[in-house]
């Protein structure tokens, strides 16, 4: 035998193996390298990359969004786009020093501040760069290719100065102010959350809280007293107004209290009033005696948001405690009390409660109110309450002062943009609609360390100095230039500048940035807006020097490449990532900065479960990576609805794999036939022609038509589809194609492997961004003469396929796939040959003969099925709701036959038509036929037996056994073999022993003891 001409493939791949391997193979050759050398100068894709933050080793939801982004880019790529490849990484602010905070063991700010910030910063940064590699080894195994080590890093001085560039010019389009804001406050952060952080279902608990009705004893009125309810004590101490309903009714009972009569409907009142004849009376408070309290003059005021769902009707209100509570404070001039401190404690002014937490103060206040004849009652609660999304402590309300960017002028640009942007899945684009209406300004400063500084400087004098970059700063700095190592704190807090009104010097805020600012400008600083002159290494200043060698390019190279043609994420950065990146672009340039986006639910385990490490379901990206490969799993996530929560597991993996091996195996076949037959396609006639029998034409277009429709689907972003249209491919490649076709492979067909190889071939193609490396490793088996890697052939080329033939083959493949489902009901096997099909609602010009062979059948006969008895029944579900009291007659009338079918599925009765989903319909054979519909189409087995019919079926049943002993024994697959059969197959040997030597490559067939074989 010839040296094999192509490579000979395992009967099954080993995909982590396999992928080791052709990583390797990809370094070695710098494939990734040439494929941006091939691709420089064509037209440009432009893709911004969302940072990953870098504070942990990526997850498996984090191999989903960077399989989408390596899909898409390989894709683009292989259409012959220029692409950008940079990978970002999120670096600064509370996720990062949270994380870092947990590694140092500390658990509140005063313990950093002690630490000392440099030490703190330098660890954050070091922190940073050894998760920043961590998942660059990991995205590389999963296959991403990106232009890894020049990322861009958002704590680079450069992303900053850029920060510094949006905020000076929102502050002097008059957007930037100081808020005195009640605001939700981490208390374990120290610092307060905005909006968008906190906005997802996933920053809820249920949580245990204590439930107390509290007497609110009036002045002037002896022995009467409001009630109220509250489930937070430490907001009691700071309380100085009460809220009723105005148009509620409220009522005093027999012992004086005050409640919503709405709440105690079974309560006997002594006297009812309206809410509005409440207010304006005096109370005494619950804690009067706080030096806080002194002067405080508490009163009944009107509030129509008073909720008659819960608690008394009565509420009590503490503006420096609750979000209302202070927009009422305004309303009413109320007193604000701050009763904590950056940390949950209380401050002095509370008595013994001072420097107790939320939580240590339950108890005090419990015992305080009921000595003092306060307490109706304490009980607890479980409620749903905000927890903070970095830490998961719950929530407080403080009342401070923070920075905010104005939303007003900019809400309705930034819906315009939006109306020019292409979501996928395309209902997500409302989702974004409905959080620009709602989003409130954009609370921008945390009370933080390693984050964006903001670069505001408060002079005595009123001005508020905004620096917009570097060398502003420089110029106007007074001192502090020469330790400014980077432009994070605490250094950047050593720089001290002029105010430009009256000459005084000023420090900076203490505040930093929300994150969110940072990751939103990288449309802008890592594209070089508005930099006259390209910079080699330029974008890796500050904390990213020596991280990254990304360059920071010039003006024009922005104006290339902004706006993004796509970004991807998932659906949580619709009010994260996708709304900066929007407001900062807007604010800056007018234009909305991407625009197409893919966007995706969360992962969830195979069975729908969150998963969590603490529940035993969660999965290490790189457990998986090594168990499944990386390959499965990007199957596993590419053949997935983004609109839905996406499945992830071991067991959807072997499912792949079992999928996938249809696949494998038909290239294995080609390659095993190819091999025998000296088989040597030439790359330069890719498209077979010539001596093509139907079937090879079919194929072809089939082919072609999946390569269209791929192309259709990648361009709408929908992977899903892809993988659905590869699955059907596969089906008719290997259940139609190979199997009708098997024969001339065993023969020296040239036209079939030629024919096959094209199908593979531009499968593979076709297949390369989602499976990049088992397509991979079966090109360089195939393809002995073309480009050396699948990544490097680019998009097939195909014309219009022929719809005419394809249809018409797709409704053969019908008929066969009912002929089979009417002889798997009837229990007959395969084998069996049977006399006749009869075949009524399909047209199969030219077809019979292969229907008959593939359903070993004597004769197929076109006409009509009238072997079919046609049973219905309502389907109850559905139609008893409908029918109501008329069922019965239905149901008698479909029992009886009385109804006529209708086209679509439907069917008349009574008068009525019921729709297909309405009704159950079986179709029986008569006696001796068996029956199957679909599609308009009826096929009806003739099931009759007669002797010939057995005899041929046991030769098959032999012929199968033979073949089988071959596979065991070892025997190639060209062997000749001489068979001996027991005496008790000697009538059947006579009859049919040539068929059956022909079929098993017998050179003779003799009688012996037993069923065996031998080499010829
Ligand atoms: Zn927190
Ligand atoms: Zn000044």
């Amino acid at each position: 035998m010839p040296e094999p001409i192509f490579q000979p493939l395992p009967d099954k791949p080993d995909h982590p193996a396999l992928e080791r391997e052709m990583l390797a193979q990809w370094g070695a050759e710098g494939t990734f390298a040439k494929l941006r050398e091939q691709n420089r100068g064509g037209p440009s894709f432009s893709f911004m990359d969302g940072p990953i933050t870098a504070n942990g080793p990526a997850g498996v939801h984090h191999g989903l969004g960077r399989t989408l982004k390596d899909v898409f880019q390989r894709y683009k790529a292989s259409r012959g786009h220029e692409l950008r490849y940079q990978n970002g990484f999120d670096s600064q602010g509370l996720h990062v020093e949270v994380q870092v905070e947990k590694a140092l063991g500390f658990n509140s700010k005063h313990e950093i501040e002690e630490y000392g910030l440099a030490r703190f910063a330098r660890d954050c940064r070091d922190f940073v760069a050894k998760f920043a590699g961590i998942q660059t080894v990991q995205s590389k195994r999963l296959g991403m290719w990106m232009d890894w080590g020049n990322d861009y890093f958002t704590f680079s001085d450069t992303n900053i100065e850029y920060i510094w560039r949006f905020l000076k010019a929102v502050q002097e389009k008059g957007w930037l102010y100081k808020g005195h804001n009640a605001t939700q406050w981490c208390p374990r952060c120290g610092t307060s959350l905005s909006k968008h952080e906190q906005a997802g279902e996933e920053n809820y608990e249920e949580i245990e809280h204590p439930s107390l009705f509290v007497r609110f004893p009036l002045r002037g009125r002896e022995g009467q007293s409001l009630v109220i309810w509250t489930t937070t004590p430490w907001t009691l101490p700071a309380n100085v107004a009460a809220a009723v309903k105005p148009d509620a009714e409220y009522g005093r009972n027999d012992v004086g209290e005050w409640v919503a009569v709405a709440r105690y409907p079974e309560e006997h009142f002594e006297e009812k009033v309206r809410g509005e004849d409440l207010v304006g009376l005096e109370y005494e408070g619950p804690f009067d005696y706080f030096a806080a309290q002194e002067g405080v003059v508490h009163r009944v005021i009107p509030w129509d948001e008073v909720s008659l769902e819960e608690g008394t009707g009565i509420v009590h209100i503490a503006p420096g405690a609750g979000a209302e509570d202070f927009e009422l404070s305004r309303v009413y001039d109320l007193p604000v009390l701050t009763p904590i401190d950056e940390a949950g404690r209380m401050l002095p002014g509370y008595g013994e409660l001072q420097d107790k937490t939320t939580e240590e103060v339950v108890d005090p206040v419990i015992e305080s109110l009921r000595d003092r004849h306060l307490l109706v009652e304490a009980t607890s609660i479980v409620h749903r309450y905000p927890v903070c999304w970095r830490c998961r402590t719950p929530l407080v309300f403080r009342v401070v002062d923070d920075w905010f960017i104005s939303a007003a002028e900019i809400r309705q640009p930034m819906l315009d943009g939006n109306a020019t942007v292409e979501w996928t899945p395309p209902q997500y684009k409302k989702r974004m609609d409905d959080w620009l209406r709602n989003m409130g300004d954009w609370n921008i400063s945390r009370r933080r360390f390693f984050g964006l500084p903001l670069p505001f400087y408060e002079c005595e004098c009123g001005r508020l100095n905004v620096i917009g970059s570097r060398a502003e700063l420089e110029e106007r700095a007074v001192f502090g230039l020469d330790q400014l190592e980077e432009l994070h704190r605490p250094w950047i807090d050593g720089v001290r500048i002029r105010c430009e009104d009256c000459g005084a010097e000023v420090e900076r805020v203490s505040e930093v940035g929300d994150a969110w600012l940072d990751a939103g400008i990288v449309h802008f600083s890592t594209l070089g807006w508005k930099n006259p002159e390209w910079i080699p290494g330029g974008y890796a200043t500050g904390a990213s020097r020596g991280l990254s060698g990304a360059d920071l390019p010039d003006h024009a190279y922005w104006e290339k490449w902004f706006p993004a043609d796509w970004v991807s994420e998932g659906r949580a950065q619709i009010r994260l990532w996708f709304y900066s990146q929007c407001f900062m672009a807007i604010a800056l340039d007018g234009r909305e900065p991407y625009g197409r986006v893919l966007t995706y639910e969360n992962v969830v385990d195979e069975t729908g479960r969150e998963m969590h490490k603490s529940w035993g379901n969660a999965i290490d990206l790189d457990d998986a990576l090594e168990r499944m490969g990386a390959d499965v799993m990007r199957w596993v996530y590419c053949s997935q609805n983004p609109a839905q929560e996406l499945r992830f597991g071991y067991g959807m993996a072997e499912d792949v794999k079992r999928r996938f091996l249809t696949f494998w195996n038909s290239v294995k076949f080609l390659v095993d036939y190819a091999n025998v037959q000296g088989f040597r396609p030439a790359w330069r006639e890719l498209q077979p022609e010539g001596e093509l029998v139907a079937l090879d034409r079919w194929l072809v277009e089939r082919t072609n038509a999946f390569v269209l429709a791929a192309e259709a689907d990648y361009e709408a972003y929908e992977t899903v589809a892809v993988m659905r249209e590869f699955e059907a491919y596969v089906d008719d490649l290997s259940n139609w194609y190979i199997r009708r076709s098997r024969r001339r492979f065993w023969g020296d067909d040239e036209a079939a492997l030629r024919t096959l190889w094209y199908a593979v071939v531009q499968a593979l193609r076709v297949l390369a961004p989602i499976l990049p490396f088992v397509t991979d490793r079966l090109w360089r088996s195939l393809v002995l003469d073309g480009p050396e890697s699948v990544h490097l052939a680019g998009w097939p080329k195909v014309g219009e396929p022929d719809h005419v033939l394809l249809d018409e083959i797709a409704e053969v493949r019908r008929v066969v796939e009912l002929g089979r489902q009417a002889r798997s009901s009837s229990g007959i096997k395969l084998r069996q040959p049977l006399r006749r099909l009869v075949v009524e609602g399909a047209r199969l010009d030219g077809h019979l003969e292969e229907v008959a062979d593939e359903l070993r059948v004597k004769a197929v006969e076109l006409g009509t099925v009238e072997a079919v008895e046609l049973r219905v029944k309502p389907n109850l579900p559905v139609l008893g709701p409908k029918l109501g009291r008329e069922l019965g007659a239905v149901r008698a009338a479909l029992a009886a036959g009385e109804f006529e079918e209708l086209p679509g599925g439907r069917f008349s009765v009574l008068g009525r038509e019921l729709e297909p989903d309405e009704v159950l319909v079986e179709r029986g054979g008569r006696e001796g036929w068996a029956v199957a519909s679909g599609d308009g189409v009826v096929v009806a087995l003739d099931l009759g037996l007669d002797d010939e019919l057995v005899l041929e079926g046991e030769a098959y049943e032999l012929i199968h056994g033979v073949n089988s002993l071959r596979k065991e024994q070892g025997f190639e697959l060209t062997e000749r073999i001489i068979l001996s059969v027991p005496e008790a197959l000697r009538g059947l040997v006579d009859r049919h022993g040539d068929w059956i030597a022909r079929e098993v490559l017998a050179t003779s067939i003799d009688v012996g003891e037993q069923l065996e074989i031998r080499k010829s």
